[in-house]
């Protein structure tokens, strides 16, 4: 449930309340926006009475708050979250642009692409060290390594950076490298990856698994801020249908599905829901013009011979000429860029 308290509610009636949770084993989570301040409280609501909440000084409503997820839930926050990744943020004043390989090769072809996303605007570097992939002969990524690169890339172009990790010793790794990590569709409900990318400090991006509801999603999310890690972002990245003309079918109405349920940003990855270049330019504005706070693109100095992901990669050429058509579409909706 959520206590919703009246505008210019005296601070000590809200402490007051917080205290009165806290010490029936409940939590507290204070949102104080500039419309209206919230505290929403998890736990075991049979320990605590209305009546008395109600008896407080400056409370208007308790509210019920029925889904499974409450700290990603929009009625716990109503304002939309902003999340910082290196001296960049994720939120509804910009477009945020995560772009760079699908794997990390080699440290030169890193550094080059490190370049162009910067060039084209972007202002997060991606790049996978640890690749999940279908088959266990493809390559599977220069993990530490990788990670290094990230880091050298970051220190020469001033981009933050993201790369997935796939278990606990690679959280433990990325956290010396990296500004944030990112869950894979394929680990969306591995639970214990969850809690630990939680415990890690830093940002998450959390994708949405291949065959994920938008009710799993958020709750796959919720294990992550139950941590005291606050900093999610959502990747919609495709979903499987029956449909085979596309990698995977681009779930756009899950922006605005999304935008009414949580308070957490929302990013679109054209390329791994389209699984081919082509179709990335029209997705990527698709996104933009209805609500995303960014997206995330696969950009390869070679797609021909990429070692991963190669069909749905840009050219650097591709990539400039959709971050200039994707200007106007950021500014019709309120974004810088
Ligand atoms: C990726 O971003 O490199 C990736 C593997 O994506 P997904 O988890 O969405 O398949
Ligand atoms: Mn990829």
């Amino acid at each position: 449930m959520i206590i919703v308290m009246k505008p210019n509610a005296a601070d000590d009636s809200i402490q007051s309340i917080i205290r009165y949770i806290e010490e029936n084993g409940l939590q507290a989570h204070l949102s104080q926006g500039t419309q209206v301040t919230i505290i929403g409280i998890v736990g075991d609501k049979s320990k605590i009475a209305t009546e008395n909440i109600m008896s407080y000084k400056d409370v208007q409503k308790i509210v019920p708050v029925t889904e499974s997820y409450k700290l990603s839930n929009k009625q716990f926050h109503p304002e939309p979250s902003i999340v910082k990744v290196g001296n960049t943020e994720i939120g509804p004043h910009n477009l945020t642009i995560m772009a760079g390989p699908c794997a990390v090769e080699t440290q030169d072809q890193l550094i080059k692409i490190a370049h162009a996303a910067k060039l084209g605007g972007a202002n997060i570097l991606r790049g996978g060290a640890y690749k999940p992939r279908t088959s266990p002969y493809a390559f599977q990524g220069l993990e530490e390594e990788g990670l290094r690169f990230m880091k050298l890339a970051q220190e020469e172009t001033g981009l933050a950076t993201i790369c997935e990790v796939v278990s606990q010793e690679a959280i433990h790794a990325a956290v010396k490298y990296v500004d944030m990590i990112q869950i894979g569709a394929r680990n969306m409900q591995n639970f214990y990856l969850l809690k630990e990318a939680g415990r890690s400090g830093l940002p998450v991006l959390l994708k949405r698994g291949l065959c994920a509801t938008i009710e799993e999603w958020l709750n796959a999310a919720e294990y992550i801020i139950a941590e005291g890690n606050p900093n999610v972002v959502l990747c919609e990245r495709g979903i499987r249908t029956f449909e085979t003309a596309t990698r995977n079918t681009l779930d756009i109405s899950a922006v605005p599905v999304l935008k009414e349920k949580t308070h957490l940003p929302v990013i679109v990855d054209p390329s791994h829901s389209t699984g081919s270049y082509r179709y990335v330019p029209s997705m990527a504005k698709a996104a933009v013009a209805c609500g995303a706070d960014g997206l995330m693109i696969e950009v390869h100095n070679d797609p021909a011979n990429a070692l991963s992901d190669g069909p749905q990669s840009l050219t650097f050429k591709k990539f400039q000429t959709l971050c200039e058509e994707l200007a106007p579409y950021a500014n019709l909706a309120g974004r810088k860029f």
